[in-house]
């Protein structure tokens, strides 16, 4: 069986490779990648995988990735996953995760091939959610409060839609904020652990710079995340959407504070007011028994451990 993994370079993506394998030893792991793609989160698995440049907003690249690779599953987490950079740039993460995926979907058609496909979603597409909706639904209201989750929202119905209007055959995820190892710096568990780090090693002053600590995540390790995403295509539903994610929420300060337990030396402190968004959603809990009850899918890793391997990630690299 021939795997495509959209976005491998990326936090999930190189996950997904790693999992699939160690689990799956019998797939072939391709992924797609750009010219000046950072490869350092896939630099250990590059003898194991075949790798095809191609880009979301070139259809042309797409369809000639996809004619040699012919795959049966394919991992479409490629994105601008950045809800900050959203907001400065709504085009291009429009233009990305939206026009990206219509892309990769009409290369697939026009080339009548037939794989299973996983849409990577986020909780984020439920934006402004009220208390009492919580724990969040598949069938909760959809209310982005971003340009990034508006072009999730727009993912999920075109997969939905190129479902019921040509049989591709989409499953889509709504992931909850997952976190660990190789999580790109400006997501706010790894700057907080790069911070930290930094401090540590004396590279910067004892201050750490933070933005909103009310907000509150359902937050899952990574490595759980992907194993999910696997069961999603071994199981899922074509045409369905499901949930996943931990059922626990955290402030950001409680994020903050297990990390702080966890430093060497003694740190301050300080809110930014540059890193406060326009719209923060104020809290998301995820209900996933939908996706447990069809997978069996349950976190094995405690915030703890994610956090602590994040942490010992960034000591690593400073
Ligand atoms: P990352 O930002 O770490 O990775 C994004 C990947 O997308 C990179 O491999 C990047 O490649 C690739 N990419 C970006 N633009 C393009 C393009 N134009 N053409 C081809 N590839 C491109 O994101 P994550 O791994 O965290 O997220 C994966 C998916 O999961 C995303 O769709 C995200 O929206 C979704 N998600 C993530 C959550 C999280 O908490 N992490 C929560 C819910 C959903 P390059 O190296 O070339 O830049």
């Amino acid at each position: 069986m021939r795997v495509l993994i959209t976005g491998i370079t990326g936090f999930a993506g190189s996950h997904l490779a790693d999992y699939i394998l160690a689990n799956h030893p019998d797939v072939e792991v391709c992924g797609i990648i750009r010219w000046r793609s950072r490869r350092e989160n896939i630099l250990h698995i590059e003898e194991k995988i075949a790798l095809f440049e191609a880009d979301l907003k070139d259809v042309i690249s797409l369809k000639k990735s996809l004619v040699e690779i012919k795959p049966d599953l394919i991992f479409h987490l490629a994105a601008q996953s950045f809800v900050p950079t959203s907001w400065k740039c709504p085009a291009e993460t429009f233009t990305i995760n939206a026009v990206g995926q219509i892309n990769l979907f009409e290369a697939i058609l026009s080339l009548e091939l037939n794989p299973k496909i996983h849409v990577a979603g986020s909780s984020e597409e439920y934006g402004l959610v009220q208390s009492k909706e919580l724990p969040m639904r598949e069938t909760n209201p959809l209310r982005p409060l971003s340009p990034y989750a508006v072009s999730k929202v727009a993912q999920d119905l075109l997969a939905w839609q190129y479902f019921k209007s040509y049989g591709l055959r989409t499953v889509r995820t709504r992931g909850f904020n997952h976190t660990g190892p190789r999580r790109g710096e400006v997501f706010i568990c790894s700057n907080f652990a790069k911070q930290i780090a930094e401090i540590e090693k004396g590279k910067r002053d004892s201050v750490i710079h933070v933005g909103n600590l009310e907000a509150r995540r359902d937050f899952s390790d990574v490595r759980d995340i992907v194993r999910g995403y696997w069961l999603c295509l071994e199981k899922g539903e074509e045409g369905e959407v499901y949930n996943i994610g931990s059922g626990k929420t955290y402030t950001m300060q409680a994020v903050l504070d297990i990390l702080l337990s966890m430093s060497k030396v003694n740190v301050k402190v300080q809110i930014d007011s540059r890193r406060i968004r326009p719209s923060d959603v104020p809290v998301l809990l995820a209900d996933s028994s939908k996706f447990r009850k069809l997978t069996g899918w349950k976190p094995e890793i405690p915030l703890r451990e994610s956090l602590q391997d994040l942490l010992d990630y960034w000591r690593e690299r400073i």
